[in-house]
């Protein structure tokens, strides 16, 4: 007999997740208290990349995310969302090349393509890109981006074709657990969803979610200043031609290709992020990013900025992928991590790997929740979080 699945949380990771398991042959509920891809995956740059991903396997998980993308992308049909056309990144002052050649160097380590390209050579991938004469350029010719809504959509068109049923608009408030194993969700409007296993995707909200099952998996809080909190602008329609992501030293930008607008993420900006507060695009992180937009693209001159969003990263403790069983009550599954665009469709084909076949999957072995058995390693390094 099929498996019951509870999936809870319908972001990019639940609607793959869902799908994938669905496609085995699970009978598959994705339970979300808003409406599919309303939360992290609203807002996101969507670049896909394995670069200055540390630790050496959160890498290479990264790595096999994007390969898993290139086979989809020779069909424009299929996905138009998706664009794996390089980027490029550029610095000119002799402490942004330095800076920018250390993760060069690191990354060629790790076999990551990267080429020196000319700036004329990029103007001619970009010709509205402003790159100063003396730049350096570097192509980083395997990334690329999706546009996050597109993604969203397509997964939630091919999960409902599998038949995976929706219910939505109530939060999961509790789990039944009897004896030691999940045996459903109970549902804040009072209902309850009987289930063999259930799944949790709830990204930012991770850690309040499994409290409830007595599983601890802390993240990152979303106050201000913290890593998990990032401002993105989108731009109105700008008579600018861009077609891949770009990163200055003090921005990144990418074509939102389905609107033929433009998100812009400035560098070193998102501390002006204020959680739970809409932030205004006429103000000064507003004009700030239409600034530095000008100073790298033409086109630009009196755009003007339609939105300006703040995002929440669902960025555990550690900063890594949290992927596996939980502890301590079986047939509960947790998946939470940044980067979920890039990793979203790779992650649903490993994940449902496992729980379907009962099969650990070796390159998921470093990112079990099992880890926060113990308290986190003091001094974490501090990493950049795009
Ligand atoms: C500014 C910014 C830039 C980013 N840039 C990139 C990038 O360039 N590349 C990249 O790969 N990633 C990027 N990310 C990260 C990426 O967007 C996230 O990793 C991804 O969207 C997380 O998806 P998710 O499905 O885990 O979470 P979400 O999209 O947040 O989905 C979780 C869902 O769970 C639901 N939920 C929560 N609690 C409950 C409950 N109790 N009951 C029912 N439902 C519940 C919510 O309603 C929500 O729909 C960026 C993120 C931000 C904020």
């Amino acid at each position: 007999m099929a498996a019951r699945t509870i999936v809870v949380g319908a972001g990019v990771l639940g609607l793959s997740v869902a799908e994938r398991l669905a496609a085995r042959g699970d009978l598959v509920t994705l339970v979300d208290r808003g409406e599919p891809g309303g939360g992290t995956s609203r807002t996101s740059f969507g670049w896909l990349n394995a670069n200055s991903k540390v630790p050496r396997a959160y890498h290479q998980l990264n790595v096999e995310a994007v390969a898993a993308y290139r086979r989809l992308a020779g069909d424009p049909v299929v996905a138009p969302w998706l664009h794996l056309n390089g980027r490029i990144q550029w610095a000119d002052e002799p402490a942004d090349i330095d800076e920018m050649d250390v993760t060069v160097d690191a990354m060629r380590v790790w076999d990551y393509p990267v080429e020196s390209i000319s700036p004329d050579a990029a103007r001619r991938l970009e010709p509205d890109l402003l790159i100063p004469h003396g730049a350096e350029v570097r192509f980083w010719p395997t990334e690329g981006f999706v546009v996050p809504q597109g993604l969203v959509d397509w997964l939630r068109r091919r999960a409902n074709s599998q038949g995976v049923g929706l219910s939505i608009g109530s939060a999961v408030a509790g789990f039944s657990i009897e004896g030691a194993r999940v045996r459903g969700v109970a549902l804040d409007r009072g209902a309850h969803l009987a289930a063999d296993r259930v799944v949790v995707c709830v990204g930012r909200w991770t850690e309040e979610v499994l409290a409830l099952a007595g599983v601890h998996v802390p993240m990152q809080p979303a106050t201000r200043g913290s890593p998990a909190l990032g401002l993105l602008g989108y731009s109105a329609l700008v008579p600018t031609r861009l077609a891949r992501t770009i990163s200055g030293p003090t921005l990144n930008v990418r074509p939102d290709t389905s609107t033929g607008r433009y998100v812009l993420q400035g560098i070193g900006l998102d501390h002006l992020a204020e959680p739970d507060t809409p932030p205004d695009p006429d103000g000064d992180a507003g004009r700030e990013l239409l600034a530095r937009a000008r100073h790298v693209l033409s086109g630009f001159e009196g755009a003007r900025l339609a939105e300006l969003r703040v995002g929440y990263r669902a960025v555990p403790a550690d900063r890594i992928t949290v992927a596996g069983w939980a502890p301590g009550v079986d047939d509960l599954y947790v998946l939470a991590t940044h980067s979920g665009f890039t990793l979203a469709l790779h992650l649903g084909d490993l994940v449902a790997g496992e729980i379907v076949d009962g099969m650990a999957e070796p390159s998921l072995a470093d990112f079990r929740p099992s880890r926060f058995g113990a308290p986190v390693p003091a001094g974490v390094e501090a990493r950049a979080i795009h």
